[in-house]
């Protein structure tokens, strides 16, 4: 088998652990006589894997019991789509924080069904940087102030999500939740879909305080109240089973390798690795994000001379290092380092980086 190091933004690494236990119970399941893709989602054995994902997450991220977790189809940009109509009134103010292409992608899900505004953004300078908290203009009657605490793009990221006062905080952690310790409390909501740091694409997580779940929120359809999935265990239809269960297995990976305390060290150097081999190179290569707002888990970065992109990228998948071409909105190269990423991946990259500097310098 020759596995690459794979660097892609999402669908992302999953652990190799968790791939082999997914690929033997993708033919037999316990004693089910058939395989987990196979089995009722209403059955003991779904059930109990549905309940031990909940359980173990609960755990790695030290969720209160009066937050309620879901589990649900239809990736973040649905979540997106959906927070309006649950947690705001029709018309109702919504503050959006804006630092990068996924805060405004979050802005115009919302749009149809709130009076979503900019509460911040850094759009002007080309989002190489968080907006302060100084230059927040929020509004009164907001129903939420939205952010996003990593962005997968831009490779900007939020280390501590500033307080918004009254309104509740809803975060949008898609690309870096379960990398470090998490304060739970501070925020209304979180969201994150799990192709990133909590397993396969195809399940989403919201984490939601109780009593923003008994808002009325504006009228949907029964399938898009979070309340009524709440109150069905994310069972009002058949939810996507076979993702839930490699979830599940990534989750339990996490805590055996110890938790999000262990991790939140392994990707600070990492990340510190990687930039100090890209500020270290004399120019060849840049990041362009302001220091302090630099992400852990996406590091955006040039090559000098765009020409040479191409030829970094094929000797790159030549050494095994997979998935490092940036986002089209961006250009260039983009590395992301998330939970399953190893120290030892990262060393490999620096090393290449260094070698075709030398050769193409
Ligand atoms: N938010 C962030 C921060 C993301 O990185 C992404 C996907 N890359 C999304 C939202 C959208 O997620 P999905 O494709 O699951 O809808």
């Amino acid at each position: 088998m020759s596995r690459a190091y794979n660097f892609s933004p999402g669908p992302a690494m999953l652990p190799e652990p968790v791939l082999r236990q997914a690929q033997a119970t993708m033919l037999e399941f316990g004693d089910a006589g058939a395989s987990i893709l196979e089995i009722s989602h209403r059955g003991p054995g779904f059930i109990a894997v549905a309940a031990q994902a909940e359980a173990d997450l609960r755990t790695l991220l030290s969720i209160p019991d009066d937050y309620a977790v879901l589990f649900t189809a239809g990736g973040a940009t649905t979540v997106q789509a959906l927070l309006p109509l649950n947690f705001a009134r029709p018309g109702q103010a919504a503050d959006y924080v804006v630092s990068g292409h996924w805060g405004k992608t979050a802005l115009k899900q919302a749009a149809p069904c709130a009076d979503a505004r900019i509460a911040a953004s850094s759009e002007a300078g080309g989002f190489r940087d968080l907006p302060s908290r100084a230059a927040w203009r929020l509004s009164p009657d907001a129903a939420y102030v939205h952010v996003t605490a990593n962005e997968t793009i831009h490779g900007v990221e939020w280390r501590d999500i500033p307080d918004a006062g009254s309104a509740p905080l809803i975060a949008d952690f898609s690309s870096s939740i379960a990398s470090e310790p998490l304060d739970v409390t501070k925020f209304g909501a979180i969201y994150a879909g799990a192709q990133k740091n909590l397993g396969p694409v195809g399940i989403t997580v919201l984490i939601v305080r109780r009593d923003l779940l008994a808002r009325e929120g504006q009228p949907r359809a029964p399938i898009f109240d979070y309340r009524a999935q709440a109150n069905a265990d994310s069972m009002l239809n058949t939810p996507p089973s076979w993702n839930w269960y490699v979830l599940g297995l990534t989750v339990k990976w996490m805590l055996d390798e110890g938790g999000v305390t262990e991790f939140a060290r392994r990707n600070a150097r990492k990340a510190a690795l990687l930039y100090a081999a890209i500020d270290g190179s004399g120019g060849y290569y840049r990041n362009e994000v302001a220091p302090a707002a630099r992400s852990r888990m996406n590091v955006p970065f040039f090559l000098h001379d765009p020409a040479l992109d191409a030829a970094f990228l094929s000797q790159a998948k030549l050494a095994g290092l997979v998935a490092l071409k940036g986002h089209r909105v961006l250009g260039g190269m983009r590395a992301s380092l998330y939970n399953a990423m190893p120290e030892a991946g990262v060393q490999a990259l620096v090393d290449f980086m260094q070698e075709f500097q030398t050769r193409h310098g």
